[in-house]
Parts: structure tokens; C-alpha cells; sequence
């Protein structure tokens, strides 16, 4: 069943879309040329939102056609393309509610989460068109002498491919690929082989956008077709998002080109630091909100939180009973759920493997994550208390589970928050304005708040995070950066060229 072209949310059964066409997709067994994915509403399972053979060689096509509208794409003009974007935009717009409920159909994330997402897409164009995005890649030039001109222009890459996470299948791969094609790229997009369904979307409205054919390209698959992308000789970029252990991956199959622009927004471990004299009421509230939003599968959900001890008495219990209340239950509900299932059987088992191995190792159980029992790949939020955070049980987990510890006073706090591998967003909590701006610098992130939780962010200010978080390519409103290189140009407009020392005349 491919519940996505059947109910409407698709015009087309699977297919790719290259070269603004749409390339029908097998919906038979596979074979070494191709690699079957498949998937299923996350609330009820046997519903298939979208399945079929993705086809290896559809990387091809799409990086000749990408290259091929390449030429024309960058010699337009920047206000050309800037129409196009607009168009784009308009075209979101109009979809929005048609793409939020196939983000939760297809990844079970609440509606209203799902709306959000599908409006940010919008925002994005919108954000990236403003001045002050759009001025990070204009040129700009000077006077060196009265006849020297130095001037710095911005050159597109050429062909980037996007590789987009299951969790914000439409957002964040837009966030990507819409500055790159404002400053002159063309676009070969690998949706989540667990969301192929909006990856498919994207497409058609694309096309409805009447975006130039070869421009933006969508190739479906798995890691298969993913690795056979990254891997590729022709692409000149690649702007993924997506887990640390895959990231290392494009990095590692890329070492011998030094030149191609790579991008990646992975994983987090994130910590939130409660103070002694924080506002109880807002670190509880933000704290939970950030450990459960999107059933814990957001790369900024709070993962580990540092207690004082003067105060962990009384945050622990309220911080696990307000957890236990959190409602669940289908993305489209008609009650206001706070989080649906999780993504896949698989994800939810790792959660609870993780959870039985920590118990293991000594962690104390204060509210245990288990199965719901209903359909669905339900997981009900989890926290346990462990002794100390250390470098080496440190992992990202993908799930509403949290991890409590106490700290002894504020400088245990900050080493035990940096003791991770990764470094993408932590909060802080204190109602002192002077212990915030004391703490802050301490935090080895790349996203740190005061009194918000770490699952906030905003598509104004930079995102993305340190070691294994990201490779200092922020996303969001630093994206164009890593979207065009800039190049330095002397300019001479005469013949006045002094003699160099040494140098006879002619
Ligand atoms: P994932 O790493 O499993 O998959 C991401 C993408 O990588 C998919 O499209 C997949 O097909 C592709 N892929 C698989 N093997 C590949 C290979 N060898 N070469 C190239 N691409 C390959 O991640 P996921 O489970 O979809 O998403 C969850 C992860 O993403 C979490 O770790 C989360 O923290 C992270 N994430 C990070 C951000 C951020 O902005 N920092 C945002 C969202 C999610």
C-alpha cells in the first residue's frame, strides 16, 4: 500500500524527480541495481505510507542533469533566482497543510510540530532572501591605489547533494538546499529512506514552482544510494544532516578530496545545567519540554541533566511526575498530544536497550520508558539518575529517554556538561544574569540558552555544533556561508605595471 499517493498527498505513485521529470520508481523485488525501502505510518504500522525500489542508476542522471542546468543557473542573476525562490515560497505556502500531515503520517510527529515545520520551510526562503542573510555571500571591493581595484566575488560550487535526517525531513534538507540554490547551485536531494514519502513531495511542488528542470533533483533510497551520492566524482559538495556515525562515514569515503565542500549537522549529547537558584517552575517546564519534544528524536533534545545539589530534591520528583503526565498518542489526534511514536520498532528498542544497560551499570530508574500497549511504536518518556556523566558512556540517544546526575556546585556542572564527544546545544538555568554569563563561555557548545531549554532554536541566529556535532559549517542563518566560496580578484585598469627590482626592460 502506498498510503501517500492514495490518500492524495502525492500526484505521482513513487517516483524520483530529475531533470523536471518524474521518474516512475519499481514497485517490485529488487535487484544489485537498485535498493528497496519502504515506509510506514509510525502509529499504526501496517499502514505503508510509501514503498519501491530506488534506483542506483537515478544518482547518475540526476548529478548529468544537475550539472547540466548548473551553467545556466549560475550565469542568471541573482535577482533571477531570487524569483525563483519567491516562487518557491508561494508554492510552500499553499501546501503547508498538505505538507505537515504527511510529515506526521509519515514520521508520527504531533500535527501541530508538523505544521510548524512545514511553515518554517517558507520562513526559510524568506530568512534567506533578508539583507542580512544575502549579504554574507555579496561581493564587496576597494581601492588599492588610484588604478588597483581589490575585489572579493562569491562563486557557487556546482552540483551539492543533500542528504536530509527522518526527524525534519522537509525543514532541514530546505535549509540546506534553498541558500545553496541562491547562490548559484543545483541540488541532488536523498530524502531520509524513512520519509521518501515528503522527500517525493518536495519534488512535485518543485515542479509546481516551476524551479528550472535540473535545478533541484530527488533521488530515493537507503545508505546504498546514499554512499553511491556522497561517493560520487561529479557532485562538488555534499550538505548532509543526520547522525555522527554516518557523517563520519562521508567524511571518511571523502579524506582524498580535500576540495569538496562538506557540511554536517549531527547529533548531540546535550546537557542542561539546573543552578541552585534557578526558577524552579521554568527549568522543570523547559527541561521536560526539551527532553520529550518530538518523542525525544530531535538532535537538540536534552539528554543529560546536571542538578545542584542544594536543589535536587525538589527537581527530581516534580521533573518525573510532570514527565509521566505528557500526553501521547497519533500525530493527528483530535486531543492536544504532546508526542506521538517513535520512528521505527528498531529505534524504540535501542531506547530500551540503552535503558536496561544503564540500569546495569547502576543507574537508579526514577520514571522507566516503557511500550505502550496499543499499536504503534509508542515509547512512554523515560528518566534515571546516574552517579557522574563521563566521556566514556557518553552516546546520543535517539528517544524520550533522560539522564539525571547531580553536581556538586556549579564548576562540577560545567565539566561533567562537556564531558561528551559531542557539542550541539546545553541550557542553563539560573535567575542570575551575572552566573549565566559566568557559565556560558565554560559550555563547550555550539547553541547555548539561558532559561529556554535546549530544544530551541531559531532560524535567525547560527545552528549547528562542535566535535562531533558538526564540522563548523553552521546551519540556519550562516548557511549561505558554506554555500558559495569567495574569491579574491586584483584588478588593474592601466599598463602603469612598475618594473620589479632585477627585472630588465624590454
Ligand atoms: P542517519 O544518519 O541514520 O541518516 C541520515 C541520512 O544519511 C539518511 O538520508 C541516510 O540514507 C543517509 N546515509 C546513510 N548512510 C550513508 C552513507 N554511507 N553516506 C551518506 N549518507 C548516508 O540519521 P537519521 O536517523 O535519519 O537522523 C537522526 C540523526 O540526525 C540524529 O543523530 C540526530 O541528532 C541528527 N540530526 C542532526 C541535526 C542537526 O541539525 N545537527 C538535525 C536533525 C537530526
Amino acid at each position: 500500500m502506498n498510503a501517500a499517493f492514495q490518500r492524495g498527498f502525492l500526484a505521482h505513485e513513487p517516483s524520483d524527480y530529475i531533470g523536471g521529470r518524474m521518474r516512475p520508481l519499481r514497485c517490485a523485488a529488487v535487484d544489485g541495481s537498485s535498493e528497496w525501502i519502504a515506509s510506514h505510518d509510525p502509529a499504526q504500522p501496517e499502514v505503508g505510507v510509501w514503498s519501491a525500489a530506488g534506483e542506483l542508476s537515478h544518482v547518475q542522471f540526476a548529478i548529468d542533469a544537475a550539472r547540466a542546468a548548473g551553467k545556466e543557473w549560475r550565469a542568471a542573476s541573482v535577482d533571477d533566482r531570487r524569483a525563483v525562490l519567491r516562487a518557491w515560497r508561494v508554492v510552500l505556502v499553499a501546501n503547508e497543510d498538505r505538507i505537515a500531515r504527511l510529515i506526521t503520517l509519515e514520521t508520527g510527529k504531533t500535527l501541530a510540530e508538523s505544521t510548524l515545520e512545514a511553515k518554517a520551510l517558507a520562513d526559510k526562503v524568506a530568512i534567506t532572501l533578508d539583507e542580512q542573510s544575502s549579504a554574507r555571500i555579496t561581493g564587496f571591493n576597494f581601492e588599492l591605489s588610484p588604478t588597483r581595484r581589490g575585489v572579493c566575488s562569491f562563486r557557487a560550487h556546482g552540483v551539492m547533494a543533500v542528504i536530509g535526517p527522518f526527524n525534519f525531513p522537509a525543514h532541514l534538507p530546505n535549509g540546506h538546499f534553498v541558500p545553496a540554490m541562491l547562490a548559484g547551485n543545483t541540488i541532488v536531494f536523498k530524502p531520509s529512506e524513512r520519509a521518501p514519502a515528503v522527500g517525493q513531495l518536495l519534488g512535485e511542488l518543485a515542479d509546481a514552482a516551476a524551479i528550472p528542470p535540473g535545478v533541484f533533483n530527488v533521488v530515493a533510497g537507503g545508505p546504498k544510494i546514499a554512499s553511491a551520492l556522497s561517493e560520487h566524482p561529479d557532485i562538488d559538495g555534499i550538505l548532509f544532516t543526520g547522525s555522527w556515525s554516518t557523517g563520519r562515514r562521508i567524511l571518511a569515503a571523502n579524506l582524498d578530496r580535500p576540495g569538496r565542500m562538506i557540511a554536517l549537522e549531527m547529533g548531540g549529547s546535550n546537557a542542561a545545567i539546573v543552578c541552585s537558584d534557578c526558577h524552579l517552575k521554568q527549568a522543570v517546564i523547559e527541561c521536560v519540554r526539551s527532553a520529550f519534544a518530538t518523542a525525544g528524536q530531535r538532535c537538540t533534545c536534552t539528554r543529560r541533566i546536571l542538578v545542584d545539589a542544594s536543589i535536587a530534591d525538589a527537581f527530581i520528583p516534580l521533573f518525573a511526575k510532570v514527565a509521566s503526565t505528557l500526553l501521547i498518542g497519533p500525530g493527528d489526534s483530535r486531543e492536544p498530544i504532546f508526542m506521538g511514536p517513535l520512528i521505527s520498532s528498531a529505534a524504540r528498542e535501542s531506547v530500551l536497550t540503552f535503558q536496561k544497560r544503564a540500569v546495569r551499570e547502576g543507574a537508579a530508574v526514577i520514571l522507566a520508558a516503557a511500550k505502550l500497549d496499543r499499536e504503534g511504536w509508542f515509547l512512554s518518556p523515560g528518566v534515571i539518575q546516574v552517579q557522574r556523566f563521563d566521556l566514556a558512556t557518553d552516546e546520543e540517544v535517539f528517544g524520550p529517554l533522560v539522564q539525571i546526575a547531580v553536581a556538586a556546585d556549579d564548576d562540577d556542572a560545567i565539566v561533567q556538561a562537556n564531558a561528551s564527544r559531542f557539542g550541539l546545544a546545553a541550557a542553563i538555568f539560573t535567575s542570575s544574569e551575572e552566573r549565566w554569563k559566568r557559565l556560558a563561555p565554560q559550555v563547550r557548545a555550539g547553541c547555548i540558552n539561558w532559561n529556554v531549554g535546549t530544544a530551541g532554536a531559531s532560524s535567525r541566529l547560527p545552528f549547528g555544533g562542535l566535535g562531533h556535532s558538526g564540522n563548523n559549517r553552521p546551519a540556519a542563518a550562516f548557511s549561505v556561508d558554506y554555500c558559495a566560496a569567495p574569491i579574491a580578484h586584483l584588478e588593474e585598469r592601466t599598463d602603469s605595471a612598475p618594473l620589479p627590482q632585477g627585472m630588465r626592460s624590454f
